[in-house]
């Protein structure tokens, strides 16, 4: 890390602005000889503006009149010393400013560069890292709110809070190893009992992944039912876009079309989808069958019925792909007269509701609706959320091993066993702050960012 790296950090394009910064040993030095003040000035300052003219020393020609800041470490971003130059927004001028600092010592960042060597300085740990990625890519307000969160740390405490006590734990079991002399039983120290309660703490940070997905990744609501129902102009009327075709034809929609909405914040990732029964060719029945695969990894099915035709036999077919999963059945086209048995389709363990996507009737009470299913599923918790998949196996992974580490104390294993579970469990959790991570976890994480950040 003794190098020095540069980078543009605004986004390639024309823009008002554009930021080209670097950071290592020579940085001020490289600026300095690079940039001239306006104001004659014996030293710059350290997090100081100074406006002046970015020139090419060999040539001597000016190449933008920008403003220049020097900044001394440990106080920025990657805790070492700092520059930036700010000039106007051209793809052209960014570069070439770029090119005089490498030809003037400076090497062109990787990815994620200056967000690792902030982590690899020990400014901020993995996970806030990771936070910086989710903030750049955030969609909603929610989202970012849960993506700044985890940049201060939130999610980095709690988990060093529960680091902490099972180190006290691994320390204490393995003392018990070495002078098993001055050991108590095992029910004594109450080491079962403390397991269950990090176990408890770890699990319900494991099931806030339910919440920060639906956040960060959205739920996945499925349509089905058989064709002409009207399941592609539901998704059209859901997510107000003219989306999906819709014919009075059987069998338009063979591919899976997904739209997005917003309810509440929450994510919905609606999912048009083709409409079972029977196929009448190979293309129908390949698309039918890719439904049915897509079923079980659904979070909510919507299934929709016509109700101005009575409950048929295709009907019930969709009902035997989709009995046991949550969900509602959707009652469309009550803009006609009802010709369904709603006696029947409340018997199918569905909430029914009634819509009319021609008219739009009953749309709204239909989001509240999905609102209401993934509040009940656990949404809207207290504490830290997990949003990354990382997180969550980690966590996973945890979790399994002091249930192992559990296991052995109270089936009287040697306590040596527990004593690597415990340790196990550690070295798992620590992966999420990076206590304990691998090169190659870095270099999978970092190179997702883009240069310059
Ligand atoms: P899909 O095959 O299930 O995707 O059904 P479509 O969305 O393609 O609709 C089939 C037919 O039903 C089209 O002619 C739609 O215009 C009509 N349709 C869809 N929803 C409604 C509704 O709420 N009311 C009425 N009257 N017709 C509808």
């Amino acid at each position: 890390m003794r190098d020095t790296i540069a980078a543009i950090s605004s986004p390639l394009g024309e823009g008002g602005i554009g930021i080209v910064r670097m950071s290592g040993p020579e940085a001020h030095a490289i600026l300095k000889r690079l940039f001239r003040p306006r104001k004659r000035t014996k030293a710059f300052a350290s997090r100081r503006l100074y406006l002046g003219f970015f020139f090419d020393p060999q040539s001597t020609m000016d190449v933008d009149e920008v403003f220049a800041t020097f900044m001394d470490a440990p106080y920025t971003y990657t805790r070492e010393k700092m520059a930036e130059v700010y000039c106007h927004g051209g793809l052209s001028s960014q570069r070439e400013i770029l090119s005089l600092l490498m030809t003037n010592g400076a090497r062109m960042a990787e990815p994620g560069e200056f967000t690792r060597r902030a982590f690899l300085n020990g400014r901020i740990d993995l996970a806030q890292a990771e936070s910086v990625l989710d903030i750049i890519e955030s969609e909603s307000a929610e989202e970012l709110q849960s993506a700044l969160a985890l940049s201060k740390g939130h999610l980095s405490d709690c988990i060093k809070g529960l680091s902490a006590e099972i180190e006290g734990l691994a320390a204490e079991v393995e003392a018990s190893i070495d002078f098993p002399e001055e050991g108590l039983d095992i029910e004594d120290r109450e080491w079962p009992g403390r397991i269950g309660k990090i176990r408890d703490a770890l699990s319900t940070l494991i099931a806030s992944f339910y919440e920060g997905r639906a956040i960060k990744q959205g739920l996945k609501a499925l349509i089905v039912g058989r064709t002409n129902v009207g399941k592609s102009s539901l998704l059209n009327a859901l997510s107000l876009r003219d989306r999906a075709i819709v014919t009075p034809l059987p069998g338009t929609t063979r591919d899976l079309l997904e739209e997005t909405i917003h309810v509440k914040g929450i994510k919905f990732r609606i999912i048009d989808t083709a409409g079972l029964g029977s196929p009448r060719d190979p293309i129908e029945r390949e698309a039918q069958e890719r439904v049915i695969l897509r079923i079980p990894e659904a979070d909510v099915i919507l299934w929709v019925l016509d109700a101005s035709a009575p409950y048929n036999a295709e009907d019930e077919a969709v009902h035997e792909a989709i009995r046991g999963r949550r969900g509602l059945a959707i009652l469309n086209k009550t803009d006609l007269p009802y010709r369904i048995d709603c006696g029947t389709v409340a018997s199918k363990g569905f909430g029914a509701m009634s819509v009319s996507a021609l008219t739009g009737a009953g749309l709204e009470e239909l989001k509240a609706e999905l609102f209401r299913l993934y509040a009940e599923h656990g949404g809207r918790s207290k504490g830290p959320l997990v949003t990354n998949v990382r997180h969550r196996d980690a966590l996973l992974r945890t979790e399994e091993a002091l249930a192992r580490a559990e296991q052995c104390m109270e089936i009287g294993e040697p306590v040596e066993l527990a004593a690597f579970e415990v340790r196990g469990a550690l070295s798992c959790l620590g992966e999420i702050t990076g206590a304990t991570c691998t090169e190659d976890l870095l270099d999978r994480i970092f190179s997702r960012f883009c240069i310059g950040k």
